[in-house]
């Protein structure tokens, strides 16, 4: 989809250092030293806590800040040379927190142009883009809709459907679902979710709800600018002392799970969601059912 070769990994992090207002009294060292590989087609969430560095490293994932020092590849591009700037922004696109700092235009359609128009190209192709971005967040019957008028969850989306129209290989959902209410969260999830499945864009979410994370194939943890944790999202929520050292919570559904082993019950695998638990326990009463023998249950 981003028209990379495919050769290389989607995203390359290199010792990346990031400091703000460097060389003056007031510098801050957001990212201090993240060494991160990702590959096309990934689901990955960012936890950390407050001012752990996740917007700063997101920013240096689609160049709207260059490294202090360290590096940033996307697609084999490097994000300091100043004539790949649009190439990359291209191929990683970013949803940010609040849905009303985002759409700019006052009709949806517009908004969601305002890329590929960007992009230089003939207005055929744009029109195909943005009815197709719509269609694809469920927004196209409101294209003639003024943005400030739709829901949190819907003016996302719109956001999200702004992305795609510049063909992007990886979205990066900045708490994007922070500011929703509950129905918001879920579209935006479902669309992100779906993104990934059917189309192989790369999610990057980052997110203070653990139950989002949970949904993410790969979790990394960073804490004051580096990488505490990196792996499959059930190995990383195993770790529940780094975790409470980070001041993380666990997933609900893995802290249930924990404490309902604490309790003394045989919960099999490590359910991170309430699917996966509702198999871990139904098996358990499937096992129970065959070692009691079908006479035993009641008619
Ligand atoms: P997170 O997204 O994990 O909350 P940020 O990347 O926003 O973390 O912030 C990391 C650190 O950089 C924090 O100490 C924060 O205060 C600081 N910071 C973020 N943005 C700026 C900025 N524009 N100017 C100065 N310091 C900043
Ligand atoms: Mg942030």
């Amino acid at each position: 989809m981003s028209g990379g070769t495919g050769s290389v990994p989607l995203i390359q992090v290199q010792d990346l250092r990031y400091t703000y207002h460097a060389g003056t009294p007031q510098a801050v060292v957001a990212v201090d030293g993240v060494t991160l590989t990702i590959e096309r087609g990934e689901s990955l969430a960012l936890i950390g806590a407050n001012g752990s560095g996740k917007s700063t490293l997101a920013k240096c994932l689609n160049a709207l800040l260059q490294p202090s020092a360290g590096r940033v590849l996307v697609d084999g591009l490097d994000t300091r040379d100043r004539d790949a700037v649009w190439a990359v922004r291209q191929r990683v696109g970013m949803v940010f927190q609040n849905p009303d700092n985002q759409l700019v235009a006052t009709v949806v359609e517009e908004d969601v142009a305002f890329g590929p128009e960007n992009l230089g190209l003939p207005p055929a192709e744009i029109r195909r883009r943005v009815e197709e971005a719509l269609r694809v967040v469920e927004m196209w019957e409101y294209r003639d809709h003024e943005p400030h008028l739709l829901s949190g969850g819907q003016k996302q989306r719109v956001a999200i459907a702004g992305m795609l129209a510049m063909r992007p290989a990886c979205l990066i959902l900045d708490e994007a679902t922070a500011m929703l209410d509950p129905q918001g969260r879920a579209e935006v999830l479902r669309t992100a979710a779906r993104l990934n499945r059917e189309d192989g864009i790369t999610i990057v979410h980052i997110t203070h709800a653990m139950e989002e994370a949970a949904l993410a194939r790969r979790v990394v943890a960073l804490a004051a600018g580096r990488v505490a944790l990196d792996g499959p999202a059930d190995e990383v929520f195993e770790r529940a002392d780094v975790l409470r050292d980070l001041r993380l919570d666990l997933p609900p559904v893995a802290a249930l799970a924990q404490g309902l082993r604490a309790g003394g019950l045989a919960v099999r695998g490590r359910p991170l969601t309430p699917d996966d638990l509702v198999e871990a326990l139904a098996g358990d009463a499937h096992a129970a059912d065959a070692a009691t023998g079908a006479a035993t249950r009641p008619t």
